[in-house]
């Protein structure tokens, strides 16, 4: 009797934020599919994949997250609880960051607080992730860099979906601790570009970390109280795109790293010193010298 009685109140008042999108208008079949995982490409640093955690610690830098990873192996937000998590690792360099996420179905839920959470680049630059389906979205919504520019399109899947963000960022130059060059950021969502080389024109957006902006930060991912799910997280770091100051002390272009499309399979286009750091990294598995890639990074250098 009491097993029923719970059985019933969970069916009554504890509706399956994951299950059938009951009532919710679909726009378009491919909609209610997931969009494709990607495999973290050979070079990668692979972040979450399925299991361990221990790349990830809570917001203040020490404790252990307070998120769970489901029996499916997704990373949830254990909501209003587990508090934000960082990467234990702060990035300074360029990174191509790839997230998969799904926001629950929270029909009675409106605005900010449905399928609320964020991805920040540096603990400081949020794109934020929400259930904003079918709506003209705002800064505020799905894909938009909060506070900063709304997505160009709305990319979004229906919520329990399952997307994609691929985040190529660049962080601001500081020379003498001023700012000479804003942070800059490219987004695709689900493959579509939502942003294209978009300048970051804060130095923290709402909750972030804040800091030095001259100095790196972690990958943060948001409690905002909602059961938000992720998986397969990983990141490249790119070489530097300024190489040295000139006879100025302006800080000088250099080559940029290229990444293939983000369902372009394992091979990642690296540059040759990173390529050193490939090899140490993963020995046997070495990118040849001689992969078309490198001969035109190579003549790509030549031509600087
Ligand atoms: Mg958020």
């Amino acid at each position: 009797m009491f097993s029923f009685a719970l059985g019933l109140a969970l069916m009554v008042g504890g509706q399956n934020p994951y299950g059938a999108l009951e009532g919710l208008k679909i726009l378009k079949p491919a909609d209610t599919q997931d969009y494709k995982s990607t495999p973290a490409p050979a070079g990668a640093q692979v972040l979450f994949d399925g299991k361990a955690t221990d790349a990830f610690q809570h917001r203040d830098g020490k404790s252990p997250i307070g998120w769970k990873v489901t029996e499916e192996g997704y990373l949830e937000v254990t909501a209003g609880k587990g508090g934000d998590i960082i990467t234990k690792e702060k990035f300074s360099s360029p990174i191509h960051l790839h997230v998969e996420f799904r926001v629950p179905f929270m029909p009675k839920a409106s605005g900010q607080g449905r399928g609320n959470s964020g991805v920040y680049v540096q603990g400081r630059y949020e794109v934020q992730v929400l259930d904003s389906y079918g709506l003209d979205s705002k800064d505020n919504d799905c894909g938009g860099i909060y506070g900063v520019a709304k997505p160009l399109v709305n990319a979004c899947k229906a919520p329990t979906v399952w997307q994609a963000y691929d985040i190529d960022f660049t962080p601001p130059v500081f020379e003498n601790g001023k700012k000479v060059k804003e942070g800059v950021i490219t987004v695709k969502q689900n493959g579509v570009t939502i942003h294209d080389q978009q300048k970051i024109t804060k130095d923290n957006t709402t909750a972030g970390l804040g800091g030095n902006p001259a100095e790196g930060g972690p990958i943060l991912l948001q409690d905002h109280g909602n059961p938000v799910q992720y998986r397969n997280i990983w990141v490249v770091k790119k070489p530097a795109t300024t190489v040295g100051v000139d006879d100025r002390g302006i800080p000088k272009e250099g080559p940029r790293a290229e990444l293939p499309g983000e369902n372009a399979g394992p091979e990642v286009i690296l540059d040759e010193e990173a390529l050193t750091t490939e090899k140490k990294v993963l020995g046997e598995r070495v990118i040849p010298l001689n992969q078309p890639i490198f001969g035109r990074l190579r003549d790509r250098f030549r031509r600087r």
